[in-house]
C-alpha cells in the first residue's frame, strides 16, 4: 500500500474496530475492500477542475494519479473518442490494426527508439519488459537471468511486478516472490559495479526514471549515464519505467531524456491514453526482436479506442505546447512551494521535475489527503512523508498559484499541530 492508502486504511480500521451496533456501513460494499478511499464521489470534471456529487468543485493536483495528461473533458480530446466509438472499439490482435502503427510510429519518433508493443497497464508494460529481459537472456545462454531493481522503486502489483518492487508492505502476504532479482540502492553506480563484478546471470537494469511511489525519487543524470555506458559494456538492457514520468511530465517527453541518453526498453501507460487505459512498452534496436510470434500478447492491448487516445494526447500535448507547459508551469509551482514551504523545519525537501513534484516532511502526513480534500485540492501522499503533486499538462501558472494557495496553510498548521 502506497502512504494515503496506508492511512486511509488505518482510519478504516480504526473505524472497524468500534462496536458493530455503531459502525458505519462500508461504503460501496460489495466491491472488494482494496483500497481506503475518501467519502467523496466525483462526477465530471473540466480542465483542471472535478466537482464530487454534492457540487463541491476541486483543483485536481493529482490528475487520477498522473493519468490525466489533458485533463477532464478536453474539447478535441473527447470529439476524437466519441468518432472512435462509432468506428471500433475493439477486434483482435488477429488482424492488422492501423492506429497501432500509428502510435508506435509516434512513440519511436519522440523516443528514437524503434518499435512498440501494447497492452492495458504499467504492470502489464512491466510483465512484458520483465519477459524481454529474460528471453534475451536465455538467447544469449543464460539458463537463470537476473535483472538489478532497486530499493524503494515501484513496478506493479502483479505477482512478478511486486516482486521487483522495492516496497516490503507491497509484497507482504504474496510470498513465494518470483526470483530473478538482485536490488540495489538508488544512484550508487559503484554498488551496480560490484553486481557486474561477480554476477554473470544479470541480463538487465530496471529502475524508474524518477520514483513515484518511492516517494518522487529522481535518478542522477550521471547516474543514468554511468548505467548506460556500464550496459553497454556488460551487453545488459537498460529498461526504464516511464509509467508515471513519461509522457511529457517533466517537460520532455520522456524523464531519461534530460540526461542525454537512451534506454533500451522503455514500458510506459498513466498518462499516454489521458485517462483511457493502455499500456506500452518501446523498444530499442537491442530489445527489438527478442520476442517473436507466439512469445507474448494480450486480447485487449492495442485495441482502438486506446490506441486513439493514445495517438490524439500526443497530438495535442504538442499542438498545445504542452511540454513548454509542464516544465515552465512546474516551475513556478516548484518556485511557489519553495517559498511558502521551503523554509519551515518539517519540510526536508521540495524536489522533481516539471509537473511531477514531491514535497518530503519529516513525518508521516498521510492525514493531508484528506485535509486536502476538505479545502478544495487533490493530491497524494507517497511513502508515508511525501505530499505528491502530478496534475494534469494543461495547469496554467493561475491554477499552479492556487495549488500552493490551498496548500501551503494546510502543511503549515499540520507542522504546527505535530510538533
Ligand atoms: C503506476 C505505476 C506502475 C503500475 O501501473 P498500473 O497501471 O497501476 O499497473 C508501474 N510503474 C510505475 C513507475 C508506476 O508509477
Amino acid at each position: 500500500m502506497n502512504a494515503p492508502e496506508t492511512a486511509l486504511a488505518n482510519t478504516l480500521a480504526a473505524a472497524q474496530a468500534t462496536p458493530a451496533a455503531t459502525a458505519p456501513a462500508r461504503p460501496m460494499p460489495h466491491v472488494l475492500n482494496t483500497y481506503g478511499r475518501l467519502p467523496i464521489a466525483l462526477s465530471h470534471g473540466q480542465g483542471c477542475w472535478v466537482w464530487d456529487t454534492q457540487g463541491k468543485r476541486y483543483l485536481d493536483g493529482l490528475g487520477g494519479i498522473a493519468v490525466n495528461t489533458l485533463g477532464h473533458n478536453h474539447p478535441q480530446l473527447v470529439p476524437a473518442l466519441q468518432h472512435q466509438l462509432t468506428q471500433l472499439i475493439h477486434c483482435s490482435n488477429y488482424y492488422e490494426i492501423p492506429l497501432q502503427e500509428q502510435l508506435a510510429k509516434k512513440l519511436c519518433e519522440i523516443s528514437g527508439l524503434a518499435g512498440a508493443f501494447f497492452c492495458n497497464s504499467g504492470l502489464e508494460a512491466n510483465e512484458a519488459a520483465l519477459k524481454i529481459a529474460r528471453k534475451y537472456g536465455h538467447d544469449k545462454g543464460i539458463e537463470k537471468p537476473e535483472v538489478i531493481v532497486y530499493e524503494k522503486a515501484f513496478h506493479g502489483r502483479s505477482i512478478a511486478t511486486l516482486s521487483a518492487t522495492g516496497n516490503p508492505k507491497v509484497q507482504a502476504g504474496f510470498g513465494p516472490l518470483v526470483e530473478g532479482f538482485v536490488r540495489v540502492p538508488l544512484n550508487d553506480l559503484a554498488a551496480v559495479e560490484a553486481v557486474a563484478q561477480n554476477n554473470p546471470n544479470v541480463v538487465a537494469v530496471f529502475l524508474e526514471t524518477i520514483q513515484g511511489e518511492g516517494g518522487v525519487n529522481p535518478a542522477r543524470w550521471e547516474y543514468l549515464q554511468g548505467l548506460r555506458r556500464l550496459c553497454d559494456a556488460q551487453g545488459w538492457l537498460l529498461m526504464l519505467d516511464e509509467v508515471q514520468c513519461g509522457i511529457g511530465r517533466t517537460g520532455k517527453w520522456f524523464a531519461h531524456q534530460w540526461a542525454g541518453i537512451q534506454p533500451d526498453v522503455m514500458p510506459l501507460a498513466k498518462g499516454l491514453g489521458s485517462g483511457v487505459p493502455i499500456g506500452a512498452v518501446v523498444c530499442g534496436p537491442r530489445a527489438l526482436n527478442v520476442l517473436g510470434p507466439g512469445n507474448h500478447g494480450t486480447t485487449f492491448g492495442g485495441n482502438p479506442l486506446a490506441m486513439r487516445a493514445g495517438v490524439e494526447t500526443l497530438r495535442i500535448c504538442e499542438e498545445e505546447g504542452l511540454l513548454a507547459n509542464a516544465a515552465t508551469v512546474g516551475l513556478l509551482l516548484r518556485e511557489g512551494l519553495q517559498r511558502e514551504l521551503g523554509h519551515l523545519s518539517g519540510v526536508k525537501e521540495i524536489r522533481g521535475a516539471g509537473l511531477m513534484i514531491g514535497i518530503e516532511l519529516d513525518r508521516p502526513c498521510g492525514v493531508l489527503l484528506g485535509r486536502a480534500a476538505e479545502a478544495g485540492l487533490l493530491l497524494s501522499v507517497t511513502a508515508d512523508k511525501v505530499i505528491r503533486i502530478v496534475p494534469p499538462l494543461i495547469l496554467t501558472a493561475e491554477e499552479a498559484a492556487q495549488i500552493v494557495v490551498i496548500l501551503a496553510p494546510l502543511v503549515q498548521a499540520f507542522l504546527a499541530e505535530t510538533a
